[in-house]
């Protein structure tokens, strides 16, 4: 059975290789489970049929998957520079300023952000991903700053700039980002994430706004600032604001230093599983792939280490969006994940899982020890708010599961979490159990060799509502 099912899942991003139905028909068929909508780039009307296109297959392939819509936030970029090249040297002294229109190949370079509110003297500013470093030295007018360079190198137009010890001041919602919310409140998203917060506050803020705009997603807060890693204090803090974390290893890097990527990953995945949050490792898993058909050891062996140490969601960017070999990397990660999760267990974390519900708690530790003392081939949950699936997905049993939910809203959700398939069906009380027997019967469940059916532990609530869930069966089916 296990072979079957994957229980960490993928998630990939949307770009110029997989546009089109023919393409995303087959990233669903190839074991993707959520799709990254990135909203630095892009139009609404392309966002509506990308949406389209991925439901539709998704259903005809009979699964969940999860539509993440992902926002820019303030990531800061130069503005169009001359001949798309500048040369800068050490000591030289350059103007960045928002108020500039145009570049006329002079050391007054464009920028789609007026640094000069925030950045302040002494502060690092990096370009070009930290190709080239720089220092403020001098606000020169209300749009612009001076900064002196500290090592040859040169950029180009509309590429990205760190200030790793500037404070944002909570000011991370930008006006395009606003305009994204409400677009986004009114359509078929299950996730919003937000990019470079910087504390739990920021995530309050941005689900007081979405909540005022009626949005139905949840929260994934990416973690790629050196102040949301400053001490464990923040990111525990991070981890119980929001619904999600995506370590965000590619801008995490440039803002504090590569050397600490590796310990943040294992300290924030094991957050999350302390609190039931979902945990997505990000950026560069895969990225040989972009050119060649076969990742490199050192990829696999990443997406190993993020398997074992029970990350929920291994992530695509380039790969798929900009990839030559899209669907072959899918392919590639799914083989990683099974081989690894049917030769190994998850390490073990060294605190309890400390869910928001006690109750939840309890029957999810109860659900999965009973699980594997009897061998059952299948952990299944009726699951209202989703609450129940995800503080099961917080054990890493490693029996596959099934979620089975009235609202597509929570399946799409769930489609993410670790082990979980998530199903929708109309509720009645026998919903979970009917699902399951549909499922054998459709050829989805298969009957292990030598067995003439399946033990299922349901997990269910005699009452379709949030915080009902009260009674764990087992069941042949
Ligand atoms: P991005 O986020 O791809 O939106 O920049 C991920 C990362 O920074 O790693
Ligand atoms: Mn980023």
């Amino acid at each position: 059975m296990s072979k079957l099912f994957k229980r960490t899942k993928i998630l990939a991003t949307v770009g110029p290789s997989v546009f089109g139905e023919e393409k995303l028909k087959e990233m669903v068929y190839a074991g993707v489970n959520g799709f990254r909508l990135n909203f630095s780039h892009g139009t609404y009307d392309e966002r509506d049929e990308q949406i389209r296109i991925i439901r539709k297959y998704a259903a005809e392939r009979g699964k969940s998957v999860a539509i993440v819509q992902d926002l820019q936030g303030p990531k800061i970029r130069l503005g169009d520079i001359k001949d798309n090249h500048y040369d800068m040297h050490t000591g030289d002294e350059i103007i960045l300023d928002y108020a500039c229109q145009e570049h006329d190949g002079g050391n007054v370079l464009p920028v789609q952000y007026n640094l000069a509110e925030k950045v302040k003297v002494g502060e690092p500013v990096l370009l070009f991903d930290g190709k080239v470093e720089g220092v403020m030295v001098e606000k020169t007018s209300p749009t612009a700053i001076k900064i002196k360079v500290e090592n040859d190198g040169f950029v180009m137009s509309r590429k990205g700039i760190n200030l790793p010890d500037t404070d944002m001041g909570g000011d991370i919602i930008t006006e395009k980002d606003l305009a994204d919310i409400e677009f986004g409140a009114s359509r078929d998203f299950d996730y919003v994430a937000m990019s470079f917060i910087q504390s739990a506050d920021d995530i309050d803020k941005l689900r007081q706004i979405m909540i005022s705009n009626g949005s139905t997603a949840q929260i994934i807060a990416k973690i790629e600032t050196k102040k949301a890693v400053q001490d464990d204090e923040t990111m525990e803090a991070i981890v119980k604001a929001t619904d999600g974390i995506m370590v965000a290893r590619g801008d995490l890097a440039y803002e504090a230093g590569a050397e600490i990527v590796p310990i943040v990953q294992r300290k924030l995945i094991a957050l999350c599983r302390q609190y039931g949050k979902l945990c997505i490792v990000a950026t560069q898993m895969m990225s040989s792939m972009v050119d060649n058909p076969r990742p490199t050891r050192a990829e696999v062996s990443d997406v190993a280490t993020a398997v074992l140490l029970g990350a929920d969601v291994v992530m695509l960017s380039d790969e798929t969006a900009n990839g030559k070999y899209p669907i072959e990397t899918v392919k590639e990660m799914k083989k990683v994940i099974l081989y690894t999760q049917d030769h190994s267990k998850i390490l073990p974390l060294d605190k309890e899982t400390t869910g928001n519900y006690k109750n939840y708690d309890a029957i999810s530790r109860a659900v999965v020890s009973l699980a594997e003392q009897i061998k059952a081939d299948i952990i299944v949950a009726a699951t209202k708010s989703g609450a129940t699936a995800a503080a099961i997905a917080a054990q890493r049993p490693n029996i596959p599961m099934v979620s089975v939910t009235s609202n597509p809203r929570v399946a799409g959700q769930l489609a993410l979490y670790y082990a979980n398939s998530a199903f929708v069906r109309p509720y009645d009380e026998n919903y979970a159990f009917d699902e399951v027997q549909d499922l054998k019967n459709a050829g989805y469940l298969k009957i292990p060799e030598g067995q003439d059916y399946l033990t299922a532990v349901i997990v269910s609530g005699l009452r379709d509502a949030e915080g009902g869930t009260n009674q764990i069966q087992i069941r042949r089916v």
